[in-house]
């Protein structure tokens, strides 16, 4: 208790003497805004705004359904519940989604309607809903629901990724919900984490240009005055989360201060500086500090160093995980205490209002200061405010409909399905073998060759995607869209393993080998999709991330057939499969394609679709081996140094990341660069001929590469520094430019401090390579 009292002080010190804000604001600030705010924050009581600042989950206001059709919310409120929470404690804040399971927008809109119009009876001020709606309005009945985030990553296209985006904001608004928790932009540089497939990539210069777009996609052009076709994104989860050492979900990273500086971070401040209205926390801890305890991370950086008035929301139940799950405070109390004084603006609570009185307790104890509280409830009225809640805190009619004509338009759908083929990365194709012919016949086997549930992943109609099927009966799985393709007649079907669905996401039943053999003999070629079931957060956590043994068996089984193989893996993260990919003929990564991947999976198999993918990630070889494409020199040596030990330190990777084949052929050439000495305030310019050299017409994404060949922290062997996805017919060449700041070749130094030095580089695009020179050593 001591300890932390001690502990809060020092930090009441800190944030007095730390408010001086040098740089321009991340969001320019808007009078009108602005003087809204003001209006409203002067007539708030202290209950008020802390009020404001408490967020719960809808089923603490009312009783969901259990099932899952109906076309009208039978989401019943709780009279009693709503006095509570709205009329005492003056809850600002719900999210969530009635009895775990997808609503209809009608529904939905009957909800937020309910709630708004309680609340600004209340207190004049409307609710701010938000919901997990991250790969399309993944929570509401018939909207168009893209392919999950790694598959955005592999796709590489920008646009694809805005457009995804605008289309989820449309749609979640149509519901009139108007906060989205989503984009994730945090790094997929742990394959065991089962948060992978929520990530764009591990790479921070790809996290980060893809988190701008979906921002921007989110939110239309204006963050100070979103429409009613935009919401609010919420970045997460800030920051370092995705790195636990175990694997494991919410257990602790060991990230250095460097590398949360130069890696982990940059993607969240690119994104603010893009306009992004809020930021979710790190359920998690860094180097034994909770995030939702660190100031520096939250205040200083966010608020302070960004000059940035977004909102700050902890994770599910995270301050109070502060005193329950990570011993750092004696209380509950102090546990809020020590978060709100770290800069968290608004409390998932989720299930009571103990935060809210507690939280004035402190207040009145002197142990959170008034001025926090006015920060955090003004940041919120903020929000409130730039997405026009006051004007409209629904937006239906008195039958709870609107006229969001584009809702699940076919336009809309047919971006999905583009989204799902754009990532289709297809990673190994011995002797040409795909695209197949269409009277090929084929034994179709595979325990995710007829399941809807695991091109979706999870977050789709229900947290875990497990009651995917009960919505989906209107789009096709593997097995439906190969008949669809090529007709019942060419395919035999027979799973040979298959999942429980009524059990955890690992659970097999036993296994029926033989009927797959069986299909597997009359057929030509075997297309075996193997991968995951679905999953989210900690109930994805494994213990080995090797494809399940049963389904490695089936290919060995299927292997003594020799029928060549095609391996279709459906999956949140990269699955060892070492043993079986020898066995193997051509191997297609679909990762999570969402409504259309199986259409997307049949396009590529058949060759209507050439594949474009590249893998947004290392694909590791052994458990023991897990790297990813940053790594250090020293990481990759080998047997270097003969005669004094073995070294043996020998990158091995099963693909690595960027990898994806094509069934055209691009040669670059002539890659060459405007200057090769250059200073910081240099801009370089590398152009590059690619040229289409195949007969198919195809999309291309073009990667630069830079390596520091040597600097006074060993550096990272390669880091991305550009992409261009381009379509070349059969034939065409093309003149691919990169623009790269001579600055954004800095790193961060033990000094915490961005630093460009002198001496070599080499930049790279596929084996083009050009070396240059850098004349200075400067800290930005
Ligand atoms: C997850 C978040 C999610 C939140 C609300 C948490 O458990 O970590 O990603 O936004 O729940 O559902």
């Amino acid at each position: 208790m001591k300890k932390t009292l001690i502990f809060i002080s020092t930090m009441l010190l800190t944030l007095g003497s730390c408010n001086t804000v040098t740089t321009t604001p991340a969001i320019p600030n808007n009078n009108l805004v602005e003087k809204k705010v003001s209006q409203v924050m002067k007539n708030l009581t202290l209950e008020e705004k802390i009020g404001q600042m408490t967020q719960v989950t809808l089923a603490t206001l009312g009783e969901g359904p259990d099932g899952p059709m109906s076309s009208y919310s039978p989401f019943i409120p709780d009279t009693a519940a709503i006095r509570k929470y709205i009329y005492k404690y003056k809850i600002g804040s719900v999210l969530n989604l009635p009895n775990d399971i997808a609503q209809s927008p009608q529904a939905w809109n009957k909800i937020i309607r309910t709630l708004q119009k309680e609340s600004i009876e209340s207190t004049g001020i409307p609710i701010l809903y938000g919901l997990d709606q991250m790969h399309g309005a993944s929570y509401t009945i018939g909207a168009t629901i893209f392919p999950q985030q790694i598959n955005m990553g592999a796709t590489f296209n920008r646009d694809l990724t805005y457009k995804e985006a605008e289309i989820a904001a449309y749609e979640t608004r149509a519901c009139s919900v108007p906060w989205i928790f989503a984009p994730v932009v945090g790094l997929g540089r742990e394959p065991r984490w089962p948060r992978m497939w929520e990530t764009f990539s591990e790479d921070t210069y790809l996290c980060s240009q893809l988190g701008i777009e979906a921002v921007k996609g989110f939110q239309g052009d204006n963050p100070n005055q979103i429409d009613q076709h935009h919401t609010a994104a919420c970045l997460k989860h800030y920051v370092g989360y995705s790195v636990p050492s175990t694997g494991k979900d919410r257990t602790p990273s060991h990230i250095s201060n460097q590398e949360m500086k130069e890696k982990f971070f940059q993607p969240f401040k690119e994104s603010i500086e893009a306009g992004a209205l809020s930021v979710m926390v790190n359920s998690s801890l860094n180097n034994g500090l909770p995030l939702h305890a660190d100031y520096e991370r939250l205040t200083k950086w966010l608020k302070k160093d960004l000059n940035w008035d977004g909102v700050i929301v902890s994770d599910w139940g995270d301050i109070n995980n502060l005193y329950e799950r990570e011993h750092i405070a004696a209380t509950k109390k102090d546990a809020i205490c020590l978060a709100i004084n770290a800069g968290i603006d608004m409390s998932m609570v989720p299930y009571s209002y103990d935060f809210a009185i507690l939280l004035k307790e402190l207040v009145n104890e002197g142990r959170v200061p008034m001025s926090r509280i006015d920060d955090a409830a003004s940041r919120i009225i903020r929000m409130k405010v730039r997405l026009g809640l006051f004007d409209h805190p629904y937006n239906t009619d008195q039958e709870n409909k609107n006229d969001f004509k584009d809702f699940a338009s076919e336009k809309s759908a047919k971006l999905s399905l583009d989204a799902a083929r754009e990532s289709m990365t297809l990673l190994k194709n011995n002797d040409n073998i795909l695209p197949l012919k269409k009277n090929t016949k084929i034994a179709l086997v595979g325990p995710n060759s007829n399941s809807m549930r695991t091109l979706l992943g999870g977050w789709s109609y229900n947290w875990q995607g497990n009651r995917s099927p009960e919505f989906t009966e209107q789009y096709n799985t593997i097995y439906e869209a190969l008949i669809k393709k090529v007709g019942k007649r060419n395919i035999t079907f027979a799973e040979g393993v298959s999942y429980d669905n009524l059990a955890t996401y690992q659970e097999e039943k036993t296994p029926e080998y033989s009927k797959a053999m069986a299909a597997a003999r009359g057929a030509d070629v075997i297309v075996c999709c193997v991968g995951e079931n679905s999953y989210a957060e900690t109930p994805g956590n494994l213990d080995d991330l090797r494809l399940s043994r049963q389904q490695r068996e089936l290919v060995k089984q299927l292997y003594k057939t020799e029928k060549p193989i095609i391996l279709i893996l459906n999956e949140g993260r990269p699955r060892i499969i070492n043993d079986i990919e020898p066995l193997s003929q051509a191997v297609l990564q679909t990762y999570l394609p969402g409504n259309y991947g199986g259409d997307a999976i049949a396009d590529v198999l058949y060759g209507d679709i050439n594949p474009s993918g590249k893998l947004p990630y290392t694909y590791p070889k052994y458990t023991g081996a897990l790297y990813t494409y940053d790594y250090k020199y020293s990481e990759n040596i080998g047997q270097a140094m003969p005669g004094a030990y073995n070294y043996d330190a020998q990158m091995n990777v099963q693909w690595p990341f960027g990898f994806g084949l094509s069934y055209t052929k691009y040669e670059y050439s002539n890659l060459r660069v405007n200057k090769t000495n250059f200073t910081a305030s240099d801009t370089l310019i590398f152009t590059v001929n690619v040229k289409n050299v195949g007969l198919k017409d195809g999309k291309e994404t073009v990667l630069l590469f830079s390596s520091d060949i040597y600097a006074t922290l060993s550096p990272d062997v390669r880091r991305l520094r550009g992409f261009e996805k381009i379509t070349l017919k059969a034939g065409e060449e093309k003149e691919v430019n990169f623009k790269i700041p001579a600055t954004s070749l800095a790193y961060v130094g033990l000094d915490k401090k961005w630093t460009l030095e002198k001496g070599q580089f080499i930049f790279q695009i596929a084996s083009e390579s050009v070396n240059l020179n850098c004349l200075e050593t400067i800290k930005l």
